[in-house]
């Protein structure tokens, strides 16, 4: 995949969550710079938006040590309440 489609694609993921860390809330601008995305079923290749979503450092990297984690089945965080419930209950 191009380089410019992978960043249009991280570009609307992102714009999708209006741009804040579905783990914890904070906006981008709070943070200071762009989510990181991931793969909800953890394939690299699988860049569909639907597959996609964003984060910031702090969530990303407790996502990558276990402690944190989305049930994408159930549509619902698991470990901990958010307050983008509601928007990944309809993504
Ligand atoms: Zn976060």
């Amino acid at each position: 995949m191009k380089k410019e489609t992978q960043g249009l694609i991280n570009e609307i993921v992102r714009e999708n969550q209006a741009y804040c860390c579905l783990g914890c809330g904070k906006s981008e601008e709070e943070l200071g710079y762009s989510l990181y995305i991931r793969h909800k079923d953890g394939n690299p290749d699988n860049n569909s938006t639907d597959n996609l979503f964003a984060v910031c450092r702090s969530c990303h990297s407790r996502i990558n040590m276990g402690e944190m984690w989305f049930n994408w089945k159930e549509k619902q965080p698991k470990n901990f309440i958010s307050r983008f419930f509601h928007t990944l209950a309809h993504m």
